[in-house]
């Protein structure tokens, strides 16, 4: 049966994948190989802080300061009413390395039932595999953007290959959604100034966080509604979507912080319609 041959193979993808994450450190900054963090205020822990979320710092001021966009950008689907985070308090819920057919549809259910939206850094080999949740997410209202083709620490890459990376994972990734995409992250945070200069190229903004769950590593569901839960106005949240104690916090989380008066958004609704090509968001990852 096909549903048997593909929960076989999506196994042993997710192993695969799990693996390399387990070694790589997804969500931080793998030790003596990455970019350097951002150094830029004491009150948010950036990934290069081991141990602690950064949830907990001073909230990050506005937005990038864009007007209020009079068209939704590219990757939302036309008819969302557009958010203004400059008069809501926003949080921005961000999982990376999925699709995963086993977890994503969980997570796409919880933000249904609460009518929140999220970005979601996709793989695009995984992507390619599934491409209806691809296009689930995107018509839920919630956004996916490009996370890489599988995983590959992009700044170790030459330029080209680089690249290649992003395009075919872009590729990918809009090919199941059926819209634009205009957002990446890069494997680990792991960034410099060929890469900016390659996703200037693509067409894509750099997306970090501000509150690191690091729920890869603790695979705890306490442990990650309580860092996602410290979140402050219009803050970035990173977590992942393939990690079933990340799933099992959502409703608590999502239903915590919109107790607390945050409307849940997408990153392109937080940081606006212009949000620029080859430059590192949120602010305090900039490099220039
Ligand atoms: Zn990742």
């Amino acid at each position: 049966m096909l549903v048997r041959r593909s929960a076989s193979k999506t196994a042993a993808v997710g192993f695969l994948i799990g693996f390399a994450l387990l070694i790589s450190g997804c969500g931080s900054v793998p030790p003596g190989t990455s970019a350097p963090p951002p150094q830029t205020s004491s009150s948010q822990a950036g990934p290069g802080a081991s141990s602690s979320p950064s949830g907990d710092g001073s909230p990050t001021g506005a937005p990038s300061s864009r007007p209020p966009s009079s068209a939704p950008p590219s990757s939302q689907p036309p008819e969302q009413a557009a958010v203004d985070c400059k008069k809501l308090k926003c949080v921005a819920l961000t999982y990376d390395d999925g699709p995963s057919p086993e977890t994503t549809p969980q997570l796409l259910k919880i933000l249904k039932k609460y009518k929140a939206r999220a970005t979601f850094f996709q793989l695009g080999s995984l992507a390619s595999q599934y491409p209806e949740l691809e296009k689930q997410i995107h018509e839920l209202g919630s956004e996916v953007a490009n996370h890489s083709w599988n995983h590959e620490t992009l700044s170790r890459l030459s330029s080209d290959g680089a690249e290649r990376n992003l395009t075919r994972a872009t590729k990918a990734i809009e090919k199941g959604c059926g819209c634009k995409i205009t957002l990446m992250r890069p494997p680990g945070g792991s960034t410099d100034k060929s890469l900016d200069k390659t996703t200037k190229r693509l067409g894509l903004a750099e997306i970090m966080w501000d509150v690191d769950t690091r729920d890869w590593e603790t695979l705890n569901t306490s442990s990650t509604r309580r860092s996602a839960l410290n979140a402050h106005r219009n803050q970035v949240v990173l977590m992942h979507d393939i990690h079933q104690p990340t799933i099992d916090a959502q409703d608590d989380v999502i239903s915590g912080l919109q107790d607390k008066g945050y409307t849940l958004v997408t990153v392109s609704e937080l940081l606006g319609k212009q949000a620029a090509p080859g430059t590192r968001y949120p602010k305090s990852w900039g490099s220039y």
